[in-house]
C-alpha cells in the first residue's frame, strides 16, 4: 500500500506525558475529562503532583483510573511553602506507590520563579533528581528561563539512564544535543504554539526522533491557534454534593474562568501543530511519540508495559 488511509482521529494512540488534572481547577471534572480524551485515543497520562498538598490526590487519582500514571514531586513554585519533613514525606509516597515516577520538579527564573531563592530551588531539584536515580524512574522537569543552570545540573547529578522529560520544552535547538546525550526527552506542550515558528521549527528538527514526546499540561497551556476549536472543560457547580456529582456540560452556564482551562483532548491540537512543523504525518507523529513515552514509562513496577521491538 502506497498510502496508509486517513485515520479517524479516534483511530491514532496517544500518551498525554505531562498534565495536573489532579488540579483543584479540574479535579471535580475529572472523570469526565479522563474518559473524554480516553474516548480520542489518549490511553495514558502521566499526571504529575507538584506539592505535599496534592501527593495524596494523584496518589488517588492513580488507583481510580488505570490510565493514569502518577508523578510526585516538589515543583520550583512551591519550593518555599516545604515542610521539614519534605523528603521523608515524598519518600512514603513512593514507598507506597511503586508505580510512580518522579514530578514535577525543576528550576524557575520567569517571572513568578524569580521571586523564590534560586539556591533553595537548586537544592530541592538536586535532591530530588537524586532520588529519581536511586529509585531508578524517570523524572518530568520544568524549566523556564534557566536552561544554562539545568545544564550544570544535569550533568553533575546525571547521567539518567531511566531518563528525563523535559516538560513543555522550549529551549533552543543548540540545547538540544547536550540534554540528549544526558538521557532527556523533550516533551511538547501547547506553549509552542507560542513559541515563533521558524525557531520552533529548528528546534524541532533537532529532537531525536525517539526523544520526541507529546503532552498537555492540562489545566494549563491551553494551545490557542486561530479556527481551530478547543475542546471545553465542562464545569462543574461547586454546590452539587458528590452523591450526585454528575457532569452535564449542557446544563452548566458557561463560567469565564473556565475558558482558559485545558482538556486532556486538546493534545489532538499539539500533535496536529508539531506534525505539520516536522512535516511528518500526523499518524507518525502520534505512533512514535506513544512509543517513546511507553518506553520511558515502563520502569520496573510500573502500571505502563513495554511494547515488543518492530513491527
Ligand atoms: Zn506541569
Amino acid at each position: 500500500m502506497a498510502q496508509a488511509p486517513a485515520r479517524a482521529a479516534s483511530a491514532v494512540r496517544l500518551f498525554d506525558a505531562h498534565c495536573h488534572l489532579q488540579d483543584p481547577r479540574v479535579a471535580a471534572v475529572a472523570p469526565a475529562l479522563i474518559r473524554a480524551a480516553a474516548a480520542s485515543g489518549v490511553a495514558r497520562f502521566a499526571v504529575n503532583g507538584t506539592s505535599e498538598k496534592d501527593w495524596h490526590l494523584v496518589q488517588q487519582m492513580a488507583e481510580d483510573h488505570p490510565a493514569v500514571v502518577p508523578c510526585f514531586g516538589l515543583h520550583p513554585w512551591w519550593v518555599p511553602e516545604r515542610s521539614p519533613d519534605w523528603m521523608n514525606s515524598l519518600r512514603r509516597f513512593f514507598a507506597e506507590t511503586p508505580e510512580a515516577a518522579v514530578g514535577e520538579i525543576g528550576l524557575d527564573k520567569g517571572s513568578h520563579g524569580k521571586t523564590i531563592d534560586f539556591g533553595e530551588q537548586v537544592e530541592v531539584f538536586q535532591r530530588q533528581l537524586e532520588l529519581a536515580k536511586e529509585l531508578e524512574r524517570p523524572v518530568s522537569v520544568h524549566c523556564v528561563r534557566a536552561f544554562g543552570d539545568l545544564l550544570e545540573v544535569l550533568k553533575q547529578t546525571g547521567p539518567f539512564p531511566a531518563g528525563v522529560l523535559l516538560h513543555s520544552y522550549m529551549g533552543s535547538s543548540e540545547m538540544v544535543s547536550g540534554l540528549s546525550n544526558l538521557g532527556c526527552y523533550f516533551s511538547l506542550s501547547g506553549f509552542l504554539i507560542g513559541m515563533k515558528s521558524t525557531k520552533a521549527k529548528k528546534m524541532l528538527k533537532s529532537i531525536p526522533l525517539d526523544r520526541i514526546l507529546l503532552e498537555t499540561d492540562a489545566p494549563d497551556a491551553l494551545p490557542r491557534l486561530d479556527n481551530v476549536a478547543v475542546s471545553p472543560v465542562p464545569v462543574h457547580s461547586s454546590d452539587a454534593d458528590t452523591e450526585k456529582r454528575h457532569i452535564d456540560s449542557e446544563s452548566q452556564a458557561a463560567n469565564a474562568s473556565n475558558e482558559s482551562l485545558n482538556h486532556p483532548e486538546n493534545i489532538h491540537i499539539v500533535l496536529n501543530y508539531v506534525a505539520s512543523l516536522l512535516e511528518m504525518p500526523e499518524s507518525e507523529l502520534a505512533e512514535l511519540s506513544y512509543k517513546n513515552a511507553t518506553k520511558l514509562f515502563s520502569y520496573p513496577g510500573s502500571k505502563v508495559q513495554p511494547e515488543a521491538e518492530g513491527i
